[in-house]
């Protein structure tokens, strides 16, 4: 547990919602990096941080052939997931993407989760 150079206390910490950059999307691939953030219990100082970085998602949707400049990715929601493994702690997120192609209306919907170690948190 990190000591919060805050309140100068050793406490508990909660994860904020994570942060999703540098979405985009082309004819092959869903590419975004996420930021979990863990702030002190206490006085919500961020205390610890990690970041998926390039994350992929292949895309290759059947039956569609419209130019890739006509694809669009949103992000629909984004939650932080905390889980007590039989390993020790885990922190994550799970994100839910939109991507819609304006040309002909088609829309296909994504779910990404991943995890790691809560050891594995850098100090911000
Ligand atoms: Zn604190
Ligand atoms: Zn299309």
């Amino acid at each position: 547990m990190p000591r919060c150079p805050d309140c100068n206390k050793f406490r508990g910490v909660e994860l904020l919602d994570p942060e999703v950059n540098n979405l985009d999307v082309n004819e092959a691939a869903i590419t975004f990096s996420v930021q979990i953030v863990a702030a002190c219990e206490e006085c919500s100082t961020e205390l610890l941080q990690y970041d998926f970085e390039d994350v992929e998602i292949e895309f290759r949707p059947p039956d569609h052939d419209c130019n890739e400049d006509f694809l669009k990715v949103e992000e629909e929601n984004c939650t932080a997931v905390e889980r007590q493994a039989t390993s020790g702690k885990a922190y994550g997120y799970e994100l839910s993407l939109k991507v819609t192609c304006t040309e002909c209306g088609k829309m296909w919907q994504y779910d990404m989760r991943d995890e790691i170690p809560a050891s594995s948190m850098e100090e911000v």
